[in-house]
């Protein structure tokens, strides 16, 4: 029975091994923090040596994900709540921690009402096969998150798409969408391979002019963007504005598992009883949600992570372009150095490790062709001495392989 498929599946393999396109994972034998040990591969005995390195390819934007705080809201609630739910929401799954958390995202954002999930690509997954219909339209931008990708293909919804962040295209699909009935439009706050913000203000706008709702996922700019971390909301001073916001606690928020919607009141409800990953999938446990609380109470009594990790990604753009990098404009904790050439920026972020600076490169087919870059990401974790090694490592290795402004 296997064996035609086993060769299937390995000659499959092979083609992504060549293409230079097969994921290997990473091991840490640390916790997630702006410093780590990694284990590297090594041909002598034993077969890994541990490597120090300051890390720049976390979602860990606030620090959060090793918190002394959260670790202790996580253990008190295990303590007292137990280990898991065994159970989805609504046959017994849900706890007044479940409740109160999403009661503190709804505050957090100024929504009417949330409901949680395992994580934000379930959020997406679940969120337009319950509100729309084959009568209606999804308006999507093209660099969207591929679990809002996933979750307009689940719906029966007739699809358009604009170019990324362009206000030209969406204006013309919105005309073309005027044939449905109902018409949503869908935006990641912050694009993670580039950093930039969408337009949410202008996307309002159009929303209101063409008759469409506004769905915004915040999963890379709740607690980093805006002044005090509270998203592209705050950013445009649109609170309550937007009616749909989903967004991750796996990022700025603590770095863990989880997900959430929040927004208009009937549009929640309707998400409690119809939405798939809410209805069939297990319920987050006791600890998970009790941190997040926690989370949120941390970024709201102080804004001191938020004002670092700003004051920590403005000094990082800064020094970097001085020193003659190609930096995409961003307005996130996302910082794109560009190299354009697939294989140096695999090169280079080899060579980055050696110095003992962990980032990612990304090339063709994660970021358009001939597009190549290394994604930096800052973090409030960060201290100035590792900012400081990351550029310096940055200049010694762009030097050396020539792509310095003016040492080309
Ligand atoms: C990371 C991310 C998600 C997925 O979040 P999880 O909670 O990890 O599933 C969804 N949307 C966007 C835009 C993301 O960046």
């Amino acid at each position: 029975m296997y064996t035609d498929f086993q060769k299937h599946l390995q000659q499959t393999l092979q083609e992504i091994e060549e293409a230079g396109l097969y994921k290997k994972e990473r091991v840490i034998v640390t916790p997630q923090s702006s410093g780590i040990k990694v284990e590297v591969p090594s041909d002598q005995v034993p077969s890994t040596r541990e490597q120090e390195v300051i890390n720049f390819c976390a979602n860990n934007y606030l620090g959060l994900a090793d918190n002394k705080e959260l670790i202790e809201a996580a253990k008190a609630k295990m303590d007292e709540r137990g280990y898991g739910m065994a159970s989805v929401r609504f046959i017994c799954g849900t706890q007044d921690t479940h409740k109160e958390l999403e009661k503190v995202i709804s505050d957090f954002f100024g929504t009417e009402d949330t409901i949680l999930y395992a994580a934000c690509f379930d959020a997406n997954g679940g969120l337009f096969e319950p509100l729309l219909t084959a009568e209606d339209a999804i308006i999507s931008d093209a660099l969207n998150h591929a679990s809002i990708i996933d979750g307009v293909r689940l719906c029966k919804a007739v699809r358009y798409k604009y170019a990324n962040g362009d206000m030209n295209d969406l204006e013309e699909q919105l005309k073309k969408a005027q044939a449905q009935r109902f018409r949503i439009i869908a935006t990641d706050g912050v694009f993670s391979m580039d950093g930039n913000v969408c337009p949410l203000d202008k996307i309002y706008e159009l929303a209101q002019k063409y008759n469409a709702l506004v769905m915004v996922d915040e999963s890379h700019s709740a607690g980093v963007v805006g002044k005090t971390g509270h998203g592209v909301t705050e950013l445009y001073n649109m609170r309550g504005k937007v009616e749909i916001i989903t967004g991750t606690l796996g990022k700025a928020f603590g770095g863990s598992v989880g997900g959430f919607t929040t927004g208009k009141k009937e549009i929640i409800d309707l998400l409690r009883q119809r939405s798939r990953p809410y209805l069939f999938s297990n319920s987050i446990p006791p600890m998970i949600a009790a941190a997040g609380i926690k989370t949120f109470e941390i970024l709201t009594r102080s804004n001191e992570l938020q004002d670092r990790l700003h004051e920590n990604t403005a000094y990082f753009v800064e020094k970097m372009k001085a020193a003659g990098f190609d930096i995409k404009p961003t307005q996130s904790a996302i910082c794109a150095v560009m190299l354009y050439d697939a294989r140096l920026s695999q090169e280079f972020a080899a060579a980055l490790q050696e110095e003992g600076i962990y980032v990612t490169g990304f090339y063709y087919p994660v970021v358009p062709q001939g597009q190549a870059r290394i994604r930096v990401q800052v973090s409030a974790a960060h201290t100035r001495e590792q900012l400081d090694k990351c550029i310096a490592a940055f200049t010694k290795i762009g030097t050396k392989l020539g792509v310095l402004k003016g040492g080309r």
